[in-house]
């Protein structure tokens, strides 16, 4: 049985060749020590890097030219072992340039004929740009590297970067002419490649043994989850936005018992030797880790000729003691979802992330499923911008439906994917097609707090829907003159609302258990972040779930409200802090503070209230089926433990 991962720390270590003082001060010793003052529990620590290089005195591989028969994987697992650390022992799966230059028949081969592709415009080619091809003998040479790791007694092996990128290199070229395939065609090479890359892992399924960890990065995480024990999920936020982590927890979450938030201390992104976003950045990652039900993981580079710096793994020993301070309550507790969002597709998209941005800010609870998930257990199942319905969904969408559930549906979502009308009866709207024009707005019909009534404008196209008698409509569709684009004379610019439509842009249908937006509402919160596409999607959230778990009206929008449950008690949690855009990055240099005597209720009646760790009791009100909790002065995070 292998433990939950806690308090872990990523070691990235590619070296390129002529580092001359290599390995001078490192003290595996020292190392272990400095990791357990700072409390961590859990190491990703280098085998062999991103060059090709090893760092243990290798048989099959090659080892760095400074290494002089050092054992530095082999000694940091004895003496971390000594300590109760464990250790996975890193390789990168994808990128080995060291054996691609002395087996070059190993090299795919990309669409153009290359083995080499140094374009310089594309992203991370400076790792990137020479791959291996897991259809040649580099796949036996991968294999025999991961047992030579597993002999140094590593606790688990990390997989890094097993990307998919077609090749045409002659074994591949060969067995898909045999098969008739069409070398032309992008991507039927993509997907031979994608049944090479799904031999790979099974063989490294096969070698590594059941009772050490398995992961294997750079793959969307349901496509691994046959194989890995776990699933660390790679976000900067400083490089990669702050909406990325909230949606991939949620896909996580359903699929893996133990899901790490892999963060990193870099200013910008990985190799930024340089660069601390400093101790507030990662507790505030930290935080959103433990509210949305996952552990935490400090990426990090060793310097090649030493140990880990002093100063950043001080504040990483304040950070991870007051992790540790909480774990008496979060071992072992559930997030508490309220909303599943349906994705067909493994990699996320920005309505997804336009989802976990709006749902955040209305403090909503969700998962992400995929269409072979569990939808019965969730209230409510949001079918996000471009889902199409036909087949085996068709018929689990019209069970979950019959069984009590509601469907919240935007953009193309619902559809039939011919388009020729919605896929289920329960959607008793009409369809009359694309909207012919680019640009659209709409009016909402009701009143709600902060909702000024003007034509909205949609920022993204969407469909012509009409509603039914009995439909109840929360807004109307408002077109406008022209299309953009050149006419001859001008180029239409300035396209003002023009007036209603008679079709409608948000609707219920009578059964009340289907809602329809006609245009793609997520992808354009992502876009423009206009409030009133958040006010439309919290009145229409209110009709399908009357009692929401959290009532938050009292925080401000840039707060997060989250429960997770143990055993006989809820937590609450309540983060105060984000980002200050600067240019733009989101670096946070310090907490936010949220003044004493905000409320926030939670559904259900508790008997008691009090801050962790250390107990504090917090004034508690009954109010209409919730507990009303007075919340005190928070700075950054805090965690309420419910009775
Ligand atoms: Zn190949």
């Amino acid at each position: 049985m292998l433990k939950p991962i806690k308090r872990a720390v990523h070691f990235d270590f590619h070296t390129m060749p002529g580092v001359d003082d290599f390995g001078e001060n490192f003290d595996a010793s020292l190392f272990a020590r400095q990791m357990k003052d700072a409390h961590v529990e859990y190491i990703n620590f280098f085998g062999r890097c991103n060059i090709g290089w090893s760092y243990y005195p290798t048989k099959v591989g090659y080892p760095y030219p400074g290494l002089n028969g050092k054992n530095i994987l082999g000694d940091v697992v004895r003496e971390c072992h000594k300590l109760g650390i464990q250790v996975t022992g890193y390789l990168n799966a994808g990128v080995h340039h060291e054996a691609l230059l002395r087996h070059p028949e190993w090299s795919k081969v990309n669409m153009k004929g290359e083995t080499v592709d140094l374009d310089p415009q594309k992203p991370f080619n400076g790792n990137f740009f020479r791959m291996p091809c897991y259809n040649t003998g580099y796949a036996d040479h991968l294999l025999a590297e991961i047992r030579e790791l597993l002999d140094l007694d590593v606790d688990g092996i990390f997989c890094d970067c097993m990307l998919l990128r077609p090749c045409l290199c002659p074994n591949c070229t060969k067995e898909m002419l045999a098969r008739g395939m069409d070398l032309s065609d992008e991507k039927q090479v993509t997907d031979f490649a994608e049944e090479q890359r799904r031999k790979m892992i099974r063989r490294i399924r096969e070698t590594v043994p059941e009772d050490k960890y398995l992961f294997i990065n750079s793959l969307p995480c349901p496509l691994t989850k046959d194989v890995a024990t776990h699933a660390e999920l790679e976000c900067l936020p400083t490089a990669d936005g702050y909406d990325r982590f909230v949606s991939q927890v949620a896909l996580a979450r359903p699929l893996y018992d133990t899901v790490v938030y892999m963060n990193g201390r870099f200013q910008c992104c990985w190799a930024d030797f340089g660069g601390y976003k400093g101790k507030a950045a990662i507790e505030n990652d930290f935080y959103d880790a433990i509210m949305n039900g996952a552990s935490t993981c400090l990426g990090d580079h060793l310097h090649p000729n030493g140990m880990p710096e002093a100063d950043i793994y001080r504040d990483l020993k304040e950070i991870y003691a007051k992790i540790e301070a909480y774990e008496p309550w979060t071992d072992g507790t559930r997030f508490q979802p309220e909303i599943a969002v349906l994705s067909t597709v493994p990699k996320l998209n920005q309505s997804h992330y336009g989802v976990g941005r709006i749902l955040g800010e209305l403090n909503y609870a969700f998962d992400i499923l995929m269409p072979d998930g569990d939808f019965s257990k969730y209230p409510v199942l949001i079918l996000p911008d471009e889902i199409t319905v036909s087949g085996e969904l068709r018929e689990k969408l019209n069970i979950y439906l019959k069984q009590g559930g509601k469907i919240l549906s935007t953009g193309t979502s619902g559809l039939m994917p011919d388009g020729s009308g919605f896929a289920l009866p329960q959607w008793d709207f009409a369809y009359k097609g694309k909207d012919p024009m680019q640009i659209a707005y709409y009016k909402p019909t009701f009143e709600e707090k902060d909702l000024i009534h003007l034509p909205w404008e949609c920022y993204e196209p969407g469909i012509l829907l009409d509603a039914s008698e009995e439909d109840t409509v929360f807004a109307r569709h408002i077109t406008t003159y022209f299309n953009p684009g050149y006419d001859g004379t001008h180029f239409n610019f300035y396209m003002p609302p023009k007036g209603e439509t008679g079709h409608v842009a948000a609707v219920m249908n009578r059964g009340k258990n289907v809602i329809q937006v006609s245009f793609p509402l997520f992808k354009a919160y992502m876009k423009t972040f206009t409030k009133a596409h958040r006010i439309l999607m919290k009145h229409l959230l209110a009709e399908l779930i009357p009692q929401k778990q959290i009532l938050t009206e009292d925080l401000p929008i840039t707060a997060r409200a989250t429960l997770t449950k143990g055993e006989d008690y809820t937590l609450l949690h309540v983060k105060a802090t984000y980002p200050e855009i600067r240019g733009t990055m989101g670096v946070i240099e310090e907490h936010n503070v949220l003044p004493a005597g905000r409320t926030v209720a939670v559904k259900g009646e508790f008997s008691s209230a009090c801050l962790l760790p250390d107990g504090t009791p917090l004034v508690i009100a009954d109010c209409a089926g919730y507990t009303k909790i007075t919340l005190p002065e928070i700075t950054g995070y805090a965690m309420i433990c419910l009775k």
